[in-house]
């Protein structure tokens, strides 16, 4: 690896002079600029690693090229160094950008110190910004190897069970028929268990930000329950909605999403019910949230169970009553995307009498009508 390059901006000849002469004993590169111009020119041509800068200087101030050298790159970090040292002038300075402060007269080791804390500083700043980018695409590579490598060969399996199932190629007898049933059914859980897991890795990488939009959640939830109604009526569940709608009760939201949350939220509530059993879901409105909430009368969760059920992979285990197969997943992904819409979710329940999930999603903000 190269030596780090130092760009040293001042207007006195002597200094220049002193600060090149101190830093080439040690492990460094030097530049020099005598005044804000070159210097910013030297930036932008050089990317050096550390920039030691008079604050006070005719033509650009030090101030100047703190502004312009963050633009040009925050990662590179500045030093300034100045006679007239005053906490305001430090401050000012700081938050400019600069690293630290180096008031003159100064020492050849208080310099040296000062360049090689801002310098480990930088080294580990890009060693993260590094990692970062390599988890990510680490990421990006496992989403799509289980979309691509493992989903894909699964759903053509599943199409060739279907087909069998269905007689098309041919009589198949009773009892390998139910073989292959059974075989069906499984491979249909792991392929809802990669989509679940796909949702969810997606959500994480923060791919649900941006596509928020004003969205009426009173609409979305009725056509909702109008949907998942004949589902209800297989359990032998009623459903009940009753909720405002209109532009006073409008968030910012993805409406792909929150559908899936609400569709998660209303068919573990008819799942966990019991037969005859109710599912009430309202909607009301408080000055920054819409509040939903699906409440159920049905097997409800023990306090025990309670903390752990947005947790991934947690199910309560299946002698508690158990009607359709899902992934355990569910409920993380519905907290996944309620916390990237800025909301929050949470559940009360007692066991044998029912449970209730909240959900808090901000309204959109309106600015305040004239008087
Ligand atoms: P699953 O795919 O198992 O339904 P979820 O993440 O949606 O996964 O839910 C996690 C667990 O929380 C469920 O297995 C169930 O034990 C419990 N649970 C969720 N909703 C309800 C509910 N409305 N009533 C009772 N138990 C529930």
């Amino acid at each position: 690896m190269q030596d780090p390059l130092v760009l040293i901006i001042d207007d006195e000849e002597s200094m220049r002079d002193s600060c090149s002469q101190i830093l080439l004993k040690g492990r460094y590169r030097v530049e020099t600029a005598p005044d804000g111009t070159t210097g910013l020119q030297k930036i932008r041509d050089l990317r050096p690693d550390a920039v030691i800068v008079d604050l006070k200087m005719p033509g650009i101030s030090g101030f100047e090229v703190l502004e312009n050298l963050r633009l040009i790159d925050p990662r590179i970090m500045a030093i300034v160094v100045t006679g007239y040292a005053t906490v305001e002038s430090a401050v000012e300075a700081m938050k400019k950008g600069a690293f630290d402060f180096l008031p003159k007269p100064f020492t050849p080791e208080e310099l040296r110190m000062i360049l090689s804390r801002a310098l480990e500083y930088r080294r580990l700043a890009l060693e993260a910004e590094r990692l970062r980018r390599e988890k990510k695409l680490l990421e990006d590579n496992v989403i799509t190897m289980v979309s691509h490598q493992l989903r894909s060969p699964l759903v053509a399996i599943q199409q060739y069970f279907e087909v069998i199932l269905a007689d098309i190629a041919g009589r198949v007898e009773d009892k390998p028929k139910e073989m292959i049933r059974r075989a069906s059914e499984r491979l249909t859980g792991l392929l809802n268990l990669i989509n679940d897991w796909l949702d969810l890795a997606r959500i994480d990488q923060g791919r649900l930000v941006g596509k928020l939009k004003p969205l009426d959640p009173g609409k979305m939830m009725r056509k909702l329950v109008e949907f998942m109604t004949p589902l209800a009526k297989e359990f032998e569940v009623t459903l009940e909605w009753s909720g405002p709608e209109g532009p006073n009760f409008e968030v910012l939201g993805d409406e792909e999403t929150l559908e899936q949350v609400f569709t998660n939220l209303i068919s573990n509530a008819i799942a966990y019910n019991k037969p005859q059993g109710r599912v009430r879901i309202g909607l009301r409105a408080d000055p920054d949230f819409v509040v939903i909430e699906v409440q159920d009368t049905g097997i409800g969760i023990s306090q025990d169970h309670l903390p752990f059920i947005f947790d991934q992979f947690f199910q309560v285990s299946r002698r508690e009553g158990k009607k359709m197969k899902g992934s355990g997943l569910g409920l993380s992904i519905a907290k996944k995307i309620v916390e990237a819409h800025d909301g929050r979710i949470d559940a009360s329940s007692e066991l044998g009498i029912g449970s209730t999930f909240t959900v808090w999603i901000p309204k959109v903000r309106r600015e305040a009508e004239p008087v």
